[in-house]
């Protein structure tokens, strides 16, 4: 069979630019972009409306016995140019970038049944290529065989200003202490949980972006999808 279309996997530490890098690439190829940070989000949300997470407890069993409730999807927004995720209908976008959300997350998605359950989800959203999946296990769990991985990296504390302004600009109540604290507790356990902890696919491409202008990268980025797609379809 002959393809032309191919999946590109962006993984990498928080706040490194990955969903703005993906958006970019997307749009270019026309591609689909599918931000799974916002779907490990979205059940966390889930769990904190149910009562079944919080900053000191977690009721793992609750939340597994109710995975078949939540139903998540992304619905593509014209004006914003990208897919906005819903959790049982709702448009959650905004809530789930809170930063007291973000301090639960990486709790949520230690457990391997969400995890499969999202993964499965993921797998088939790429059955027809043609996207680009952000996240910390896309090229070494959920595409194994992408044609393109990425792998991005940043100093923490650059990562950490980036992500005070984004949230500060959408509006968020937060402060930079907070947010360094929550990116480095992030990337501790998405690093050292023990099913699909973050890490570096072999043939993934490391892109150390704490001094790299958003043009100069998306152009290398571009370049090398491009050389991949040709690859394929030659
Ligand atoms: O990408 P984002 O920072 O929104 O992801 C939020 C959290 O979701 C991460 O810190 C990580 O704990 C979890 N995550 C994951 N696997 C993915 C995507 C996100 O474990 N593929």
């Amino acid at each position: 069979m002959k393809k032309d279309k191919i999946i590109i996997a962006i993984d990498g530490f928080s706040s490194t630019g990955k969903s703005t890098i993906a958006k970019q690439l997307a749009t270019a190829l026309n591609y689909v972009y599918v931000d799974t940070g916002a779907m490990y989000r979205a059940v966390t949300l889930f769990a904190m409306q149910n009562r079944l997470v919080g900053k000191d407890f977690l009721n793992e069993e609750a939340l597994v016995s109710s995975l078949n409730q939540i139903d998540l999807r992304f619905v593509f927004n014209p004006t914003l140019k990208y897919a906005e995720i819903y959790l049982n209908g709702v448009n959650v976008e905004k809530e789930i970038r809170s930063i007291a959300l973000s301090q639960l997350v990486s709790k949520i998605a230690a457990i391997s049944e969400v995890r499969k359950k999202l993964v499965e989800q993921q797998q088939k959203m790429g059955k027809e290529r043609g996207i680009v999946m952000d996240g910390r296990d896309i090229g070494t769990v959920v595409f194994p065989d992408a044609e393109l991985k990425l792998f991005l990296t940043a100093d923490p504390e650059k990562r950490a200003i980036r992500r005070y302004k984004e949230l500060l600009d959408k509006g968020h109540d937060v402060n930079y202490p907070e947010v360094l604290e929550n990116v480095q507790q992030r990337d501790l356990i998405d690093s050292t949980r023990e099913d699909s902890p973050l890490t570096k696919a072999d043939d993934a491409v490391e892109i150390d972006n704490s001094d790299m202008g958003l043009q100069d990268q998306f152009e290398r980025i571009y370049d090398l999808a491009n050389r991949r797609i040709k690859a394929l379809s030659s």
